[in-house]
């Protein structure tokens, strides 16, 4: 019977060990070394990865990946805990990892890499094109069994989207399929796409062995938009088991998106001028936002939208003070990063010469927590924020 004592493990294989047997190259007698991150779901472009021999641990900066010889294995293969042990523990070789190479580095063995991954061609597919095959992934993701899915993860957030999806007439989550890792790019096949079209999307990824696999796996689907309600990409939340998964992935650049230009709006009602327009930190608290207005019917006055985390770009400005010229609430979390986000954001707002309030999200809260558990009532908070000009002088 295979043994599941993690320490005499830990003890038996270490971390340069297991990543050796990953086929990464690692120079004999470094304690600590930078790669490229080799987790599926990061394109490590900046080598973020570091590994520390000397207490076996890793780390990924870009990602967040961390953990030890085990989780290495589990992260890096999307296994079990128990199938990693199987793996360590057995003498066969590990399937060779696919990381990107270190640009500039003269010796390709220093970079730890072996296998190119191509990601999107922005020459070869045009818009057009792209725009179809995103489509046709999202009215897979969106309908039927996966929409459910995406449903279910939504309401055990307490975040009930049938007001929300009557109101805009069609699904605004859904999920990513099961089985095997290429199940949407055989779907594609099926619809008459070529995988040059749906690596071009952003949806798959092709390694040197002419291998393709799909992006998005285990994950809660949420559509991105352009102004003419066409999908150009998607946010998945990560819903699956294992350990140093990022909990968000955005596509990767493509002729149809780019995540310092898209903006993820889960509504587009026509705005009563009394609306505000709710810069959020988060797609999933974009969403909780539009959900309860939906549901209280007053979706008229508020417009939640959300860029990829904290860094809003110039662009991204230019579309959100031109949403309309009511109120613009600046409604990062509840923590010390968001705080400073609030007062960062308040400082371009004035610039600009608009005014806007802070929302004011209780201690440790974000507005999907705090309105899963205070509903309707909970929309007061974006209501009596602070102003931006008094929360510039803090
Ligand atoms: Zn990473």
């Amino acid at each position: 019977m295979m043994s599941l004592d993690f320490a005499s493990i830990r003890a038996q294989h270490s971390l340069a060990e297991v990543v050796a047997r990953t086929g990464l190259f690692v120079p004999p007698g470094v304690t600590d070394y930078k790669v490229c991150c080799p987790m599926p779901d990061h394109d490590d472009r900046n080598p973020s990865m570091m590994l520390h021999f000397g207490n076996d641990r890793f780390h990924c900066f870009g990602c967040g990946a961390h953990g030890d010889a085990i989780q290495w294995v589990e992260s890096v293969y999307r296994v079990s805990v128990v199938e990693a042990i199987g793996m360590i523990e057995s003498s066969t070789a590990f399937p060779t990892i696919v990381t990107r190479p270190i640009a500039g580095a003269r010796d390709r063995r220093i970079t730890g890499s072996k296998l190119k991954c191509e990601g999107p061609d922005l020459e070869r597919t045009s818009i057009e094109r792209v725009k179809a095959v995103l489509a046709e992934a999202w009215s897979y993701y969106g309908f039927g069994r996966l929409h459910e899915e995406g449903r279910r993860y939504l309401y055990g957030r307490r975040i009930f989207v049938d007001a929300l999806e009557a109101e805009v007439g069609e699904p605004v989550v859904g999920h990513t399929p099961h089985g095997s890792a290429d199940r949407l790019v055989s779907r594609l096949r099926q619809r008459g796409f070529n995988d040059d079209e749906v690596v071009d999307a952003g949806l798959a990824r092709r390694n040197d062995r002419g291998q393709i696999i799909d992006v998005f796996r285990d994950r809660v689907m949420l559509p991105v938009k352009d102004a003419d309600g066409d999908v150009v990409g998607f946010v998945g939340r990560y819903d699956g088991k294992h350990h140093g998964v990022p909990k968000y992935l955005n596509c990767t650049k493509t002729v149809a998106y780019e995540k310092s230009i898209n903006l993820y709006r889960p509504s587009c009602p026509t705005l009563a001028p009394t609306a505000r327009i709710i810069l959020c930190e988060g797609t999933i608290d974009a969403l909780a936002i539009a959900v309860v207005a939906a549901s209280a019917g007053r979706s008229a006055q508020f417009a939640p939208i959300a860029g990829s985390g904290l860094a809003i770009s110039d662009a991204q400005w230019d579309v959100i003070v031109g949403m309309h010229p009511g109120m613009i609430v600046l409604s990062a979390d509840g923590d010390a990063p968001g705080r400073k986000a609030n007062l960062q954001w308040s400082l371009t707002l004035a610039k600009r010469g608009r005014e806007g309030l802070v929302a004011a999200w209780p201690e440790g809260e974000d507005p999907a927590s705090y309105l899963a558990w205070q509903g309707d009532a909970g929309l007061a908070s974006i209501s009596v924020g602070l102003r931006t000009s008094e929360a510039t002088l803090l």
